[in-house]
């Protein structure tokens, strides 16, 4: 007879200067699914999701996506991301280059070990550098702070990603699958969506327009296939949005695209379509307050 697993949930938080790979890493580790990105409320700054579930744990990734600070600023950038997302952290993936560390890279470690998490530092593009260069590096990292765990990976090539996958697991505390398995949240893409109208329209429209993604999946030729709903309250209003001949839509649903295309790394395909709806509000309201659909 065989007993069930507990099932083990919590959050890695991603951090690593620019380019590091943590995008690339989180596209990997979250697999075939779409990225499930939020916005964290009261920044301009955004944190995405990608949710990554099975029968034994589900994984909840945050990633520092969409800052590009100059290295001056990376002290002040660190504080506001460590408290941003460390708080919520169970693991932090501390995110370097195959070389040597430098300036930017200890302040980071600084940070990160001011947090006082578990923390993975993961050595990425180890694609990059012969093999034998990696143990001193693995010293010189090591000799700066304790790690839970040091993973040299390559993001792009997907070389160890499944042990770091492993060896996180088993660093998660016991714990509920906190989001639905299937669930698609959609905040980000949505907020794209609104913002282009908001750019491209006046008066009373943004505010009487409501954008609900209805459907996101993969293409088989790659990138996403997105359709999203957009409410709005009267049908003069609906007018406005499609244009002349179309021309409206078009342009707010190519702007939109063009930044979430820039946001998620990969191409999209947006399907958008106007909805005459007067009593929008009730039930965006609610969905909002969920998060998700
Ligand atoms: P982020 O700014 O930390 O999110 O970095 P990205 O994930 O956007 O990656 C920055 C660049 O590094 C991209 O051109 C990636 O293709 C590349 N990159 C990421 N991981 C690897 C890796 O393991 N090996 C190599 N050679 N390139 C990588
Ligand atoms: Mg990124």
């Amino acid at each position: 007879m065989t007993r069930k697993k507990s099932f083990k949930s919590g959050y890695v938080s991603v951090v690593g200067l620019p380019n590091v790979g943590k995008s690339t890493l989180l596209n990997r580790l979250v697999g075939s699914r779409l990225s499930i990105v939020t916005p964290k409320p009261q920044t301009t700054r955004t944190t995405m999701r990608g949710i990554c579930t099975t029968d034994d744990y589900q994984i909840i990734f945050l990633d520092t996506a969409g800052i590009h600070q100059p290295r001056d600023k990376l002290g002040r950038y660190m504080v506001d991301t460590a408290r941003l997302t460390f708080q919520e952290a169970d693991i932090i993936y501390m995110m370097v280059h195959c070389t040597p560390p430098g300036r930017g890279e200890k302040e980071l470690i600084e940070q990160v070990a001011a947090a006082g998490k578990d923390t993975f530092l993961i050595i990425n593009k180890v694609d990059l550098v012969p093999k034998n260069t990696l143990l001193p590096l693995i010293e010189q990292y090591g000799s700066r702070m304790d790690y839970k765990e040091i993973v040299p990976v390559s993001a792009l090539t997907g070389d160890n990603v499944d042990k770091l996958l492993d060896l996180t697991v088993a660093h998660l505390p016991e714990g509920p699958a906190y989001f639905p398995e299937d669930i698609v949240s959609d905040q980000i893409e949505r907020e794209f969506i609104r913002e282009s109208i908001y750019l491209n329209t006046k008066d009373e429209i943004p505010y009487s327009t409501a954008v609900v993604i209805e459907d996101m999946k993969e293409r088989e030729r790659g990138g996403a296939y997105i359709s999203a709903l957009i409410y709005v309250e009267k049908d003069s209003q609906k007018g406005i949005i499609i244009g002349r001949g179309g021309s409206m839509i078009k342009k707010i649903g190519a702007e939109a695209r063009r930044e979430i295309e820039r946001f998620l790394g990969y191409s999209v395909y947006l399907d958008m379509q106007v909805k005459v709806e007067k009593k929008w509000r009730e039930s965006a309201q609610a969905l909002k307050k969920l998060g998700y659909r």
